[in-house]
């Protein structure tokens, strides 16, 4: 069997990961057609309360659709909302959840990356093993769910930054092999290794 999705919101103000899916979506799904939280006005702003990836994923899409629903979105427009973060082992596990707010709410990039620095100089390291997760929430807007797809990436998280591609903490974020960063990667390398690529591919996958 195979599922067939016309129209998909991505539930994210992030324009970077919209980009990322976007790219993802139309690649594997051909016609479809991916929309931001850009394109409307008055987004409410969902409270991402949970204390795990999957949870703040749900949450996110749950309440973009009802958003949707209310202001007369078809019921067959699907939802797609990304939560994702970095889990640093040496942090145990932070900042996880709170990856985007980790030098507190409203963070830049450059803070939260200052605050990752501090946190592995505190404890005397300049390196760490970590992970990135990413878990995907696809609803619709009826609010039938769908499924919940997860991605990991390992790298080491370095408090050397190099590069200017990608989003977030990857200028910290270096390959296992240790000689590039997932800034340094174009974005069709970053897609390949990526939880988020990986999470996409199981979306794929289940559109199949
Ligand atoms: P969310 O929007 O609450 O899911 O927070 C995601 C945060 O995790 C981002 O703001 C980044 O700090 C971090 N993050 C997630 N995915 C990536 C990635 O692919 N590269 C770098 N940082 C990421």
């Amino acid at each position: 069997m195979s599922r067939t999705i016309e129209r998909v919101v991505v539930a994210s103000g992030n324009r970077h990961k919209v980009q990322e899916i976007r790219d993802e979506l139309e690649r594997v799904a051909p016609g479809i057609v991916v929309v931001g939280l850009d394109a409307f006005d008055g987004v409410p702003e969902i409270e991402e309360s949970a204390p795990t990836f999957a949870g703040n994923a749900t949450l996110k899409a749950e309440g973009i659709a009802a958003w949707l629903a209310a202001r007369g979105e078809p019921g067959s427009t699907h939802v797609l909302a990304d939560d994702s973060g970095i889990c640093v082992d040496a942090l145990d596990g932070h900042p996880g959840v709170r990856s985007a707010r980790f030098a507190g709410d409203h963070a830049t990039d450059a803070e939260n990356n200052q605050a990752l620095v501090r946190a592995l100089r505190a404890r005397g390291l300049e390196h760490s093993p970590a992970h990135y997760v990413c878990v995907l929430a696809l609803v619709r807007v009826d609010g039938q769910p769908c499924a919940l797809f997860e991605g990991r990436w390992d790298v080491v998280v370095r408090t050397e930054a190099r590069g200017t591609g990608g989003f977030g903490y990857d200028p910290h974020a270096w390959l296992e092999q240790g000689t590039r960063t997932v800034a340094e990667l174009t974005p069709q390398q970053k897609a390949e290794l990526s939880h988020r690529g990986a999470a996409l591919r199981q979306l794929a996958t289940w559109l199949r």
